[in-house]
């Protein structure tokens, strides 16, 4: 008896789920799994894009990885030695660049100058308590964790990540409780062959490594993964040759009992958190922008995706608006009508659209900027936005 209770009322909640998603699903709320994040004053910045990491927040600084094209050249060493590029910082407070070199009279164009790396160098750059980490390919073909104190500007080698495969431009990294979680992003998309997506921890102070999360099948990738508190969240993807992606959900890593936990099972493209009201944001491919609280698991979708314009975004929060960047689209399905940065707020309602030349790559940011790269065959700029005037600036203010 108790049990045909519960299937009436399953199938009653279904129909109306259903009779309300007819006409406009946005205010249908369902439940999920409850989760909880204490923020421990983490140095995690999962703001950032996770694709495009090529920007880090220090202390009142921004530190990036100056291209030499941003010289005028493809090397930008008299020698013509492989020049990966000069390590450089942005003042917070003036937004002027400096290079991270405090060499008597350099002119920071040489192999001498202490900013300078070399092409055996990775393109990403992040930081984590006082220090910057970046990937290094070695000759014996592992790539090494390497750590610039960004006080006195030491470099050390850290250990090996792996062995190198073509692109260290796969390679990404985040930080939690005094350790780096590395994945790769490598599912080929040829249709054919297995890949292990992986996501891998290993203390910073050497003391040990182990594996969080694995996943086989072809194209399989471990990406997208983020730090809030003491939770270490991930998307898992396979990318195959006729359907690009298929979306396997969200999941999240507890450092504190070991264990994953599935967040949601729909086909999420990107994810973002707002932990101080305990919020969850996630991008449904095809559906469009869900919020759920963390405590209960309620959620709800706040955005629809618009067809051929909104069905894929990467998202960030800032801690006070939420952006929606839908140049994933060009790489999952086609271009989108038009490129464009949506500024919305906690309920998803968008404030002000940015659109955008397809050359520039949005980094998102924290509470004080907006920054976005430009790639072309000319030049390699970076530029940004004054988050005080995000909702009636258009234009970015080019650093370089
Ligand atoms: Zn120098």
């Amino acid at each position: 008896m108790r049990n045909k209770k519960r299937w009436l009322g399953l199938a009653l909640s279904v129909f109306i789920a259903g009779a309300a998603a007819g006409c406009g699903s946005e205010n249908v709320v369902h439940r999920g799994e409850p989760l909880s994040i204490i923020d421990t004053q983490s140095d995690s910045q999962s703001y950032w894009s996770t694709t495009q990491h090529k920007i880090a927040k220090g202390e009142q600084v921004y530190y990036l990885l100056e291209s030499p094209l941003a010289y005028g050249s493809s090397s930008a060493t008299p020698s013509g030695a492989a020049c990966k590029g000069y390590l450089s910082y942005i003042d917070e407070m003036t937004m002027n660049k400096h290079v991270l070199c405090n060499k008597e009279g350099c002119t920071h164009r040489d192999v001498d100058c202490m900013a300078y790396l070399d092409s055996t160098y990775g393109n990403s750059i992040y930081y984590y308590e006082g220090n910057l980490y970046l990937y290094r390919r070695m000759s014996d073909n592992q790539v090494y964790l390497y750590k610039i104190d960004t006080k006195t500007y030491q470099s050390d080698r850290l250990f090996s990540v792996g062995e190198a495969d073509n692109e260290l431009g796969n390679l990404h990294m985040a930080f939690c409780k005094g350790s780096v979680y590395v994945y790769r992003r490598e599912g080929s998309a040829d249709g054919i062959n297995e890949d292990t997506a992986a996501l891998q921890r290993y203390a910073l102070d050497g003391s040990g490594q182990e594996m969080i999360y694995t996943h086989t099948a072809i194209g399989a990738e471990v990406c997208g993964v983020k730090v809030y508190g003491d939770k270490v969240f991930f998307l898992d993807w396979e990318v195959t040759k006729d359907n690009p992606v298929k979306y396997k959900g969200l999941f999240v890593y507890d450092t504190s009992t070991g264990t994953v936990q599935t967040v949601s099972s729909k086909n999420v493209c990107d994810y973002t958190v707002d932990v101080e009201h305990q919020n969850l944001y996630y991008y449904v491919a095809e559906e469009g922008l869900y919020r759920q609280q963390l405590q209960d698991g309620t959620y709800k979708k706040v955005y629809a995706a618009q067809k051929g314009q909104t069905e894929l975004c990467r998202i960030s929060y800032d801690g006070t608006y939420l952006y929606m960047d839908n140049k994933m689209q060009v790489a999952y399905r086609e271009e989108p009508k038009e490129y464009a940065l949506y500024v919305c707020d906690a309920d998803g309602n968008v404030l002000t659209t940015m659109n955008y030349t397809k050359d520039l790559s949005v980094c998102f940011g924290d509470a004080a900027y907006l920054f976005a790269t430009e790639n072309n065959t000319v030049a390699r700029r970076i530029a940004y936005i004054k988050k005080s005037e995000i909702l009636t600036q258009k234009e970015w203010t080019v650093i370089y």
